[in-house]
């Protein structure tokens, strides 16, 4: 038989009861406002408090955490504080003109709506948190607005994710070579558990609808623009063990911009008449593979890669 029964409570329940019937449910009420209640459950006819968890709002929704979990306001207090204490030049930023300057035109910019739920935004966030990246906390492709709910949703996922990662660099392997190569071939052979695959020529094939090599100067901005947002991610990301980024020719600013990981540039150094012979078979003939085969010749001239593979 389940009974319910109402208690009124002061404000620490968090001791262990024993309590008349089994699988009696208990709810604790402060004044009118149900704030916590006890799973109660019946092992050899004693009762238990088996988790105290309380009642909290979530993202608009009524959910049960446990008891520790901090509240939001604390969880605001902790954020604000620590920012104030550590890092001193949050304070400063946060309260220039610039910033403010910066902020009214994000907010005009996504016309003052939450750019993940389009409520009412109330603060303008760092895609990349500015923690991570503090050289781009005024560039506005980094910024958005947001309401409360989903800026506590995305700084939770964060701090979880950077408390389950040891901090660590990543192997970033630069897959080279002459369209028809076979670098995607290679990679995938190659790729294991835990990996992640960039192929940028791929990404703008996609991107434009077209035929691979066959690429449109409009789309062209667009998936240069997608890469770069990658590589950011990239940037700040720790939890894969290796990333793959496949292009043609290298890209010499991947050493200081992923500066934080291992990069290494390899060339999968299959001759140009074979690649040539692939590439005629697909019916691909187009100026921008001239175009990339001539960056793979500079970059073989004057040495730009740190390993050579030959595949039959
Ligand atoms: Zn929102």
């Amino acid at each position: 038989m389940t009974v319910s029964k109402t208690v009124h409570a002061g404000s620490s329940p968090a001791k262990p009861v024993h309590v008349g019937q089994p699988s009696e449910r208990v709810a604790v009420f402060v004044g009118q406002r149900l704030i916590d209640r006890w799973r109660l459950a019946d092992i050899s006819r004693e009762v238990f408090v088996m988790a105290i968890q309380k009642l909290v709002v979530v993202n608009g929704r009524p959910t049960l955490v446990d008891y520790s979990e901090p509240s939001r306001q604390e969880r605001d207090r902790n954020y604000s504080s620590d920012r104030r204490q550590n890092r001193p030049e949050y304070t400063r930023f946060y309260s220039s003109s610039i910033w403010r300057k910066t902020r009214a035109q994000v907010l005009l910019r996504d016309n003052g709506e939450c750019q993940h739920c389009g409520m009412p935004a109330t603060m303008v966030d760092h895609i990349v948190p500015s923690a991570d990246d503090w050289t781009d906390r005024l560039d506005p492709d980094n910024l958005q607005a947001l309401c409360d709910s989903c800026h506590h949703i995305k700084t939770d996922r964060e701090e979880r994710a950077k408390q389950r990662e040891v901090q660590r660099a990543m192997t970033v392997t630069v897959v080279c070579g002459y369209p028809g190569s076979g670098r995607a071939s290679y990679v995938q052979q190659h790729e294991a558990e835990h990996d992640i695959i960039i192929d940028k020529y791929a990404l703008m094939q996609s991107l434009s609808g077209r035929g691979k090599y066959d690429v449109d100067a409009d789309i062209d901005d667009y998936a240069e623009l997608a890469y770069e947002l990658l590589l950011r991610k990239v940037k700040v990301d720790t939890r894969y063990n290796r990333v793959w980024i496949i292009l043609a020719g290298p890209d010499t600013r991947l050493d200081s911009l992923l500066v934080s990981h291992n990069v290494e540039h390899i060339l999968i150094d299959t001759d140009k008449s074979t690649c040539m012979d692939r590439l005629s078979k697909l019916d691909i003939d187009s100026d921008v593979v001239t175009e990339l085969m001539r960056q793979v010749d500079v970059a073989k001239a004057t040495n730009q890669f740190d390993k050579f593979i030959k595949i039959k």
